[in-house]
């Protein structure tokens, strides 16, 4: 067999898109990072025909292309909440504003095979749009987010996807020095709001791109 690592990852996928589906998420299945993105501009955003668009932090939508697409688009009212210029202000004036767009695009830091999303969230902009809000949510999800149940997604995100977001993002956390969490007391923390959720409210609001690929932390 040709490619038996992205053969057992779409037979993986294709079984998560069922357990999602059955939870009320609109599913797709893309093979890269640049298919997923012609996806999103193609056909779903425009079925959608939102006026207004934003996004929370998601290094798997930037990964795709897809943010540098839409900020070239001038037919849509862009809420940019990555825009590293403006004020603290300015920003958390966004995120509120981001709340009440049409289109939320973000990734998820987790998604079991029971076909549940799980996140921790530092402010829980990202969190909040994903379960209410948005007229519509489209996540972009690279293979390795799949855990196997609800602890194991736990695990990943404390001990992986913290730290790393954490190093990322240049926080002053000891997770940054050692790599491991330490529950810290820390003013940068971003490990404050777990989330799950079992089920899309309305059908197929939340749309998820499984995409064959690692994507993200
Ligand atoms: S709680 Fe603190 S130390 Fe632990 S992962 Fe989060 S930011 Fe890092």
């Amino acid at each position: 067999m040709k490619n038996p690592i992205d053969n057992y990852w779409n037979l993986k996928l294709e079984a998560v898109k069922e357990s999602l589906e059955n939870n009320n998420f609109e599913v797709f299945i893309t093979d890269t990072a640049e298919a997923a993105k012609e996806l999103a501009l193609n056909e779903i955003i425009p079925s959608l025909n939102p006026q207004t668009v934003s996004w929370g932090g998601s290094m798997s939508f930037i990964g795709t292309g897809l943010f540098h697409a839409l900020m070239d688009k001038k037919d849509l009212t862009i809420i940019n909440t990555f825009d590293r210029k403006i004020s603290a202000e300015e920003m958390m004036e966004r995120r509120r504003q981001s709340l009440m767009v049409d289109l939320f695009i973000t990734g998820t830091n987790a998604v079991t095979e029971a076909g549940h999303l799980v996140n921790l969230d530092m402010m829980g902009n990202r969190v909040a749009a994903m379960m209410w809000g948005p007229r519509n949510v489209l996540l972009i999800v690279g293979r390795n987010k799949i855990c196997g149940d609800l602890e194991d997604a736990m695990v990943r995100i404390k001990n992986y996807a913290a730290p790393v977001n954490t190093m990322n993002l240049d926080k002053k956390t000891p997770c940054v020095k050692t790599g491991v969490c330490h529950d810290c007391a820390s003013p940068d923390r971003i490990c404050n709001y777990w989330t799950i959720i079992e089920k899309s409210f309305m059908k197929k609001r939340i749309k998820i791109v499984l995409v064959n690929q690692d994507m993200g932390f």
